[in-house]
């Protein structure tokens, strides 16, 4: 399903490249530095080139909101179609999956869960996808790919088994997790290291490729993503202020930008040092070039401040803008 070591490169905003820890994703979990060849930089530079099909590939909006229950929205998730079937998911917040129901997706056609963190807003769904999966054909392991931990928060794979191990929460649900046990499906835990301007691939199939790479969410170890289908490249910023300043080298040709817009211009305190500025979100959209910035995450503190958001973008983004609302489908715009 998933293929051995690989290696890329990404140019980050000084203009220096970033060589990738690339991880192969196994049953175990486990993680393998792999070694650059020749060979596997050509590779690379030959799907960089490559045109975006966007025709194939289309993203859809299951969350547009962040944390709060009175902003109309469901909280954080994306979901990215390709020839018609639903591939990945991005975060799934509280609220996603009734909007992956509406979507009309199927559960037994996703092939991983990115998470960008843990917070609630990002992840509170998960055990509703899987009790779901019950009910479905759903034969394959699904990999879920997310930060590693720290104090504060678990890894990724202990948040699994905090929720799904036999001492688990879940644990009625812990033939999904533990490998001695029978079921149609595992989940499969990957933990990203979190360490700044470390970019981390993986292959998901014959043409779905992922990346992550650390960005700064005050104390939360936390990730943007980008996902490379058919020759888009469509990135996740997810929950960050740009103190590690490693979103723009992941965004860089970007068919789609998806920013987290949590605060206004001028905002200050643990918000400003949670979460991006309309400035710093347009700077990053400016450098990184990207065709299409969409923004979401859009909270009580940020929602009818559109007008303003857009102009600060402007002065330093002169690409498409628009807002993201729970269900909206946007397709790579092309080169
Ligand atoms: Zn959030």
């Amino acid at each position: 399903m998933f293929s051995n070591n690989r290696q890329w490169r990404l140019k980050n905003a000084a203009g220096t490249w970033l060589l990738a820890l690339t991880l192969p994703l196994s049953a175990q979990g486990a993680a393998d530095k792999g070694k650059i060849t020749a060979a596997d930089i050509v590779a690379a530079d030959i799907a960089a080139a490559n045109q975006c099909d966007a025709k194939r590939v289309k993203l859809q909006v299951l969350g547009s909101g962040g944390p709060e229950l009175d902003d109309r929205r469901a909280s954080s998730g994306y979901l990215i179609w390709m020839d018609g079937k639903a591939r990945l998911l991005v975060d799934i917040g509280s609220g996603s999956m009734l909007n992956f129901e509406r979507s009309g997706a199927r559960i037994e056609d996703l092939q991983a869960l990115l998470l960008s963190h843990l917070h609630v807003d990002h992840s509170a769904d998960l055990p509703a996808l899987v009790k779901a999966a019950f009910f479905t054909p759903r034969q394959q392991d699904l990999p879920v790919l997310g930060p590693s931990g720290n104090y504060l928060m678990p890894s990724t794979s202990d948040w699994l088994t905090q929720l799904f191990s036999p001492q688990g929460a879940y644990r009625y649900l812990s033939e999904y997790l533990v490998a001695e046990q029978r079921s149609s499906f595992k989940l499969i835990p990957q933990n990203i290291p979190a360490k700044p301007r470390q970019v981390s691939e993986y292959r998901i199939n014959d043409q779905i490729s992922v990346a992550a790479v650390p960005v700064h969410h005050g104390p939360i170890p936390a990730l943007a993503w980008q996902v490379r289908a058919a020759g888009c490249k469509l990135t996740f910023s997810g929950d960050m202020s740009n103190r590690y300043q490693t979103l723009a080298g992941l965004a860089a040709g970007s068919d789609i930008l998806v920013a987290h817009n949590a605060v206004p211009a001028g905002a200050r305190g643990v918000a400003r040092g949670l979460h991006m500025t309309p400035d710093e979100i347009g700077s990053i959209a400016g450098h990184a070039q990207v065709k299409l910035l969409l923004l979401s995450h859009r909270m009580k503190r940020t929602l009818g401040q559109e007008a303003d958001t857009q102009t600060a973008i402007q002065a330093r983004y002169n690409g498409d803008i628009r807002f993201a609302d729970d269900l909206q489908q946007f397709v790579p715009p092309g080169r």
